[in-house]
């Protein structure tokens, strides 16, 4: 059941206009905020409040919408009006000014809260002292954020607006309907999880590193475009040869290139981790930085092989993209199949895949990639998937 933690009937009207069904939930939530919080930022604060004191009273499958508007002058919040004298000052300061409306709206689910924040500029009209007087004497501007309401009277204050309308009425049904489709999301990847859980509960990396940071820096680097079986083989002389990083950092780069060579692009592979041992020795002492900015700076460290690192190595979440977990979530449904950018991937995935488990799921796909969910020839008759995977739905 989706709950809505909000008593405001523009809300309820803007749910039943898109045919979102829903139920109202009373909720208590404190809505101070200091004066510095930005306009932006406390709307995404007070719906979040909102609805994690809404979600307290549900049950764990139900679902809680929150939402807080505001109207800012610049960094200046406007809420509410305390009453009329209130509701005349606001207007006469936003009368002939651009000002942003924002709506924050927050969604939680089963435990995890996704929050988002809609802005929308609103052009006055220049209003004289009896129209803002006029105007506040209707009663509409109480109860309503920066004392008007755009979709009644109010509008005709209004010279023009960029943005979403419903936003300015007080909620964005647009981003509602994003929150929820990312906790649709986020549960069917906590299925495909569990399922690969099951099926593989021992996969670990597929590179033989032997839990050594380093090794596992320089086995990363030269398993580009290069088999993890390959790599686990050419890395035994390699690290008989040179088993440390500093052994490898004054190592004689034809030696190292003759050792990779097996990998591909063996010169470029063997100036980069000869060059990553170096920075590891000098600049960080022997121990592997646990920050992606800063194993971004090693050279042939891209991002799938730093979260290869933190997710292995720290145990951090961390997505690593390769071409089996792109391939595998786009047909399962997590994003558009033709998705191929690893970088927007991993930011869909670390949003819905449960941080504890990320680095481990993305283990275990490339073992489901290369027996069931392959490029070509998919076994999806023998998936475990099948029953909520997108692409076995349209193949159907
Ligand atoms: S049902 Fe088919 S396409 Fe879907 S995950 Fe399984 S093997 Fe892949």
């Amino acid at each position: 059941m989706i709950y809505l933690a909000s008593a405001s009937p523009r809300r309820r009207e803007l749910l039943e206009k898109a045919q979102i069904p829903y139920t109202v939930l009373a909720q208590n939530a404190d809505e101070s905020l200091p004066d510095e919080v930005l306009p932006r930022d406390a709307v995404e604060l007070l719906a979040q409040r909102k609805c994690l004191a809404g979600a307290e009273k549900v049950d764990f499958d139900d679902v809680v919408i929150g939402a807080d508007t505001l109207v800012a002058l610049g960094r200046e919040k406007l809420g509410k009006p305390k009453d009329e004298k209130d509701a005349e000052e606001m207007l006469s300061r936003l009368s002939g000014t651009t000002h942003e409306v924002y709506t924050g709206v927050a969604i939680w689910h089963k435990g995890v809260l996704f929050s988002g924040v809609d802005e929308t500029k609103v052009v006055f009209r220049a209003l004289t002292p009896r129209q803002i007087k006029r105007y506040v004497a209707t009663g509409e501007p109480m109860g309503k954020a920066g004392s008007y309401a755009i979709q009644g009277k109010g509008g005709k204050l209004v010279k023009e607006f960029r943005g979403n309308l419903d936003n300015v009425i007080g909620l964005p049904v647009s981003l509602v309907r994003e929150l929820l489709d990312k906790h649709e999301k986020r549960d069917l990847m906590a299925k495909a999880a569990e399922a690969l859980t099951a099926l593989y509960p021992d996969a670990t990396c597929a590179l033989e590193y032997g839990g050594s940071p380093w090794r596992l820096l320089v086995m990363g680097r030269l398993s580009a475009q290069c088999t993890d079986a390959r790599v686990n083989v050419v890395c035994k002389d390699l690290f008989a040869k040179f088993p440390t990083p500093e052994a490898m950092a004054q190592a004689d780069i034809r030696e190292i290139e003759a050792l990779v060579r097996p990998c591909g692009l063996y010169h470029t592979k063997a100036e980069s981790i000869k060059e990553a041992s170096r920075l590891l020795v000098e600049e960080f002492g022997g121990v592997l930085p646990r920050t992606m900015d800063e194993l971004l700076r090693f050279p042939g460290v891209g991002r799938k092989i730093a979260n290869l690192l933190l997710g292995d190595i720290y145990h951090l979440p961390a997505v690593v993209t390769d071409t089996h977990c792109i391939r595998i979530c786009g047909r399962l449904g997590a994003y558009d199949e033709a998705e191929k950018n690893p970088f927007k991937v991993e930011k869909i995935l670390g949003e819905l895949l449960p941080p504890e488990e990320s680095a481990d799921f993305c283990h275990r796909i490339v073992h489901f990639g290369r027996e069931i969910c392959k490029a070509r020839g998919e076994k999806c008759k023998e998936c475990v998937m099948r029953e909520f995977c997108r692409h076995y739905a349209k193949k159907k």
